[in-house]
């Protein structure tokens, strides 16, 4: 017997060490592709969309806390940075220095606890020249001047050990651009650019307020991005005849067997939280209705409460809204794209994640 592992254990560090051998190869190979890859280059002149975030605070193992990225013209527009956003985001293969701003909806955490790992990236991706603009309503200068302060000194240690030409001081941190409606409006145009129109609109989540979601129009083409929000008018206004309506949409009734499972297990703090978040996110009905209302050609639902770890539960989190809204409807994952090329009316639904190798 002792013979007999004596001999196994030289062949089986071999055949690690062969595997490890063929790992690096591998690795080496596709690292070009892999780092030279551009996705957004490739896509035509329109508007897309990419999900680079399509959870909530509930930890998941399929999607992250909230990001979504609006890509025209080769330049990226960000909408709210959850954490993981730039990971995910990287796992896109998007190039974080062609990021023009962080648009936040509102201020809870799950949609700016991955800020400061977008302005990082962003940074030192090609030694930005110019802070990260972070434009929100009112409230944004205190969730940008914290950050900037809260990693102060992590910046100040990149440049010392990267050097200025690599991580320019000047350029460290964010910008705050804040902005609120007229009196008496539920929307404002807070951007334009080379024939992008970026249009805020008020939403209802309370008592989290403000709160936005945003309307991007192109050459034509439109999507709107809700937000966190419960059903309402100025959505649905705001929304009117949209390409693409890219909401969030929570099901309460699959919520409820998680809420009823914890107090069963006892955490009870866990079960109240989960009783208290259904009255201020829309469901899939409520999303699916705000579509068809608003006349939308298409509708993604997004910040998907519960998460759903089997393919077979989204049958149950649509419930209806299939029936009430008839057009084009998915649930968001994480790595989709929604391409809206200028010049036709269609919503093409791909994924960014690349399989393989270093995918
Ligand atoms: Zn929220
Ligand atoms: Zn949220």
């Amino acid at each position: 017997m002792k013979r007999l592992i004596g001999l196994l254990v030289p062949t089986a560090i071999a055949g690690w060490v062969l595997r490890g051998k063929i790992a690096v190869a591998v690795t080496k190979k596709a690292l070009p592709k892999r780092l030279s890859s551009d996705p957004v280059a490739d896509l035509p002149d329109g508007l897309h969309i990419a999900i680079c975030g399509s959870g909530s605070p509930i930890p998941d193992e399929q999607r992250g806390n909230p990001c979504t990225a609006v890509i025209v013209n080769q330049k990226i527009y960000m909408i709210d940075a959850g954490e993981q956003a730039s990971e995910t985001f990287a796992r896109m293969r998007m190039r974080p220095d062609q990021i023009q701003a962080v648009l936040l909806t509102h201020f809870h955490s799950d949609h700016i606890g991955g800020l400061a790992s977008v302005a990082l990236q962003r940074w030192v991706a090609n030694a930005a020249e110019t802070k990260l603009r972070v434009i929100g309503p009112v409230g944004v200068d205190r969730v940008v001047n914290g950050y900037n302060e809260a990693y102060a000194l992590d910046n100040s240690y990149r440049t010392a050990h990267h050097g200025e030409a690599i991580a320019p001081s000047a350029s460290a941190g964010m910008v705050a651009e804040s902005f609120d409606f007229d009196s008496g409006k539920t929307s404002k145009v807070v951007l334009e650019d080379g024939g992008l129109v970026i249009t805020a609109f008020e939403v209802d989540h309370s008592p989290a307020t403000p709160a936005v979601g945003y309307r991007f129009d192109y050459k034509g083409r439109s999507i709107v991005v809700s937000g966190d929000t419960i059903y309402t008018q100025t959505l649905v206004d705001a929304a009117m005849g949209a390409d693409l309506l890219v909401h969030d949409a929570l099901s309460a009734d699959l919520l409820k067997l998680v809420e009823d499972a914890s107090r069963d297990a006892g955490f009870l703090n866990r079960a109240q939280i989960l009783e208290d978040v259904i009255d201020y996110h829309a469901t899939p009905a409520d999303a699916a209705d705000a579509a068809r209302e608003a006349q939308v050609g298409a509708l993604a639902m997004t910040h998907v409460i519960p998460p759903l770890p089997i393919k077979a539960l989204e049958g149950p989190y649509l419930g209806d809204a299939k029936e009430r809204f008839k057009g084009p409807l998915w649930i968001a994952s994480d790595g989709d794209l929604y391409s809206l090329p200028v010049g036709g009316r269609t919503v093409e639904r791909s994924s960014l994640f690349a399989s393989g190798p270093l995918g």
